[in-house]
């Protein structure tokens, strides 16, 4: 499946937020939006416009997107699978983006971005109630249990992680056993649970034109 390939930071000064797409470095003095919140290009800082409602839109949409590491066709699926259930379809939506095994590796803290998340997942570092999962847009099922392979829970680049994971801090729907490096995906979160700046409903406004 394809994927974006360029520079990420240049994606948070797009979408003029910080889209935590490099692990460690998102949190430094080094964070590139941090520095330069400017839009990138030539004239991002004179760029001065009033965005139309299909521009803002569209941004909204970007962001999630972008959030998430999605292509166009792979968000659209989404979307599509989003309207077809039960509720507030821009709230599904991000519900299910949630429910991804590669970002709920990442809200466990085993992995520090989400494309890292995916690495492990594409190369069949994670296991899910015991069976090898190699695809990062599985979604979860409350209860579902994940863990690294034991085999591969000597990877530095996990230690590392773990490192870093403060328990408390952990987003309400995963629990997560360090010493295992293994955790619970408890339930689907609600909006409120999920700790995105994003304005969804602005999706389902665009995609319904
Ligand atoms: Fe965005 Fe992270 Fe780069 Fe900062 S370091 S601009 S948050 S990807």
């Amino acid at each position: 499946m394809a994927r974006y390939t360029g520079p990420v930071c240049k994606l948070c000064r797009r979408e003029g937020d910080k889209l935590f797409l490099k692990g460690e470095r998102c949190a430094s003095s080094k964070c590139a939006f941090e520095r330069r919140e400017t839009p990138p290009g030539q004239h991002g800082r004179n760029r001065r416009f009033k965005r139309s409602e299909y521009g803002v839109q569209l941004r909204e949409k970007q962001k999630i997107k972008r959030i998430y590491g999605l292509q166009e066709k792979q968000f659209r699926n989404f979307y599509e699978r989003a309207v077809r259930q039960k509720g507030i379809t821009g709230q599904q939506l991000l519900m299910l983006l949630e429910s991804r095994l590669d970002n709920i590796i990442y809200r466990m803290g085993l992995a520090p971005s989400r494309l890292a998340a995916r690495m492990l997942v594409r190369h069949r570092h994670v296991e899910v109630n015991d069976r090898i999962v190699d695809i990062p847009s599985y979604i979860l099922a409350p209860g579902d249990k994940i863990r690294i392979r034991e085999k591969s829970r000597k990877m530095g680049s996990v230690h590392d992680a773990m490192k870093r994971v403060k328990e408390g801090k952990l987003v309400p729907y995963v629990q997560l056993d360090k010493a295992l490096m293994e955790g619970v995906f408890v339930n689907f979160p609600t909006r409120e649970a999920i700790p995105i700046r994003a304005q969804e409903q602005m999706v389902v406004e665009l995609y319904s034109k």
